[in-house]
């Protein structure tokens, strides 16, 4: 079924966060079309009193404004130049910003400003702008990172039902990294019994090696309710032998403890050595991340002042075979 877009203004653009790893984020849309079975956002739906089972994607709201707000937010005097997390609520690169471009808008208003930034996103779609995100790094902090959790088939297809593959995110990563942005993965959400498996990490962290990925982290499925309740009747349908699992590791607890998370977290962060990931600078991250890269300071680059012109590079942007939803 197709989404059904609202073009609905936004007064504001930029949202204070509190408890998370970063204090401001922007989404240019509200629902994501992606319809992930774990999203996390279900269980803000929830809380908002809007639908989180199926119908959660099936609306999208498009800040159709948000770019010239944006502008006018960042132009303000109290404006401090926070980095800002773009994709925290929702994937700024799903289907609908083929037609409205409102993400790139965005980028192009951090460019100018010399805002720092980070992306969140599944969606290949970001190669489009990878002309924007190369000038707005060679003047400010940016980062872009990849959420590729597993590339097993049976579990990408029914667990993120509308997202590009994820070796097309992938091959998105590398071209990236070309133009010379600081760009990695986040595993996430690692299911267990699922995406936990050595193999199918070790396949991940390689593959992101291949394309050149600077760093990775990752962090297991977390399950409040709204996201709980969608993801268990999916999983009952799916993999029903796990259901007993996930009712011992989940019972009157959202998220996993240490001796859960430990393993997973030694894995990947062993695997990250074995194939020579590059740690990079810090990334924010959604809650409950676990870091796996040790920050570290990138290359050096020469400073530019804020109010300079752009310097003028121009990116050749080779045209992937991209599979997006419709
Ligand atoms: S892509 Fe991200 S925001 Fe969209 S449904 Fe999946 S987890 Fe949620």
């Amino acid at each position: 079924m197709r989404p059904e877009y609202r073009e609905e203004p936004c007064r504001s653009a930029l949202n204070r966060v509190k408890g998370m790893m970063f204090n401001w984020s922007l989404n240019p849309y509200m629902g994501c079309a992606h319809q992930c079975t774990f999203c996390y956002v279900r269980a803000f739906e929830k809380r908002a009193d809007r639908p989180s089972d199926d119908r959660y994607g099936t609306s999208i709201r498009v800040k159709t404004n948000v770019v010239e707000v944006l502008r006018r937010e960042l132009a303000r005097k109290s404006w401090r130049g926070e980095v800002i997390a773009i994709g925290a609520a929702t994937d700024p690169y799903q289907p609908a910003e083929g037609r409205y471009r409102l993400t790139r808008g965005c980028l192009e208003v951090l460019a100018e400003r010399a805002n720092p930034f980070s992306i969140i996103t599944r969606g290949p779609m970001v190669v489009r702008d990878v002309d924007v995100l190369a000038e707005a790094s060679l003047r400010a902090k940016v980062s872009v990172t990849f959420s590729v959790p597993t590339l097993d088939d049976r579990i990408w297809r029914l667990t993120e039902p509308n997202t590009a593959h994820p070796r097309q995110r992938l091959r998105a990563l590398a071209r990236v990294r070309e133009a010379g942005v600081e760009a990695g993965i986040g595993m996430a959400p690692i299911l267990p019994g699922l995406s936990d498996r050595p193999e199918l990490m070790a396949d991940v962290v390689k593959a992101a090696r291949d394309a050149g990925a600077g760093f990775v982290w990752t962090n297991l499925l977390y399950l409040r309710s709204g996201t709980r309740e969608h993801f268990l009747s999916n999983l009952a349908r799916d993999w029903p032998e796990l259901v007993p699992t996930y009712e011992r590791l989940y019972r009157a607890r959202d998220y996993l403890p240490k001796s859960e998370l430990e393993p997973v977290r030694r894995e990947v962060a062993e695997l990250r050595d074995r194939f020579g990931i590059g740690a990079e600078r810090h990334v924010p991250k959604p809650p409950g991340a676990i870091e796996v890269s040790v920050p570290q300071k990138p290359p050096a680059r020469p400073p530019r002042p804020a109010a300079s012109p752009p310097r003028r590079r121009r990116v050749p942007v080779r045209q992937l075979a991209l599979e997006l939803p419709a």
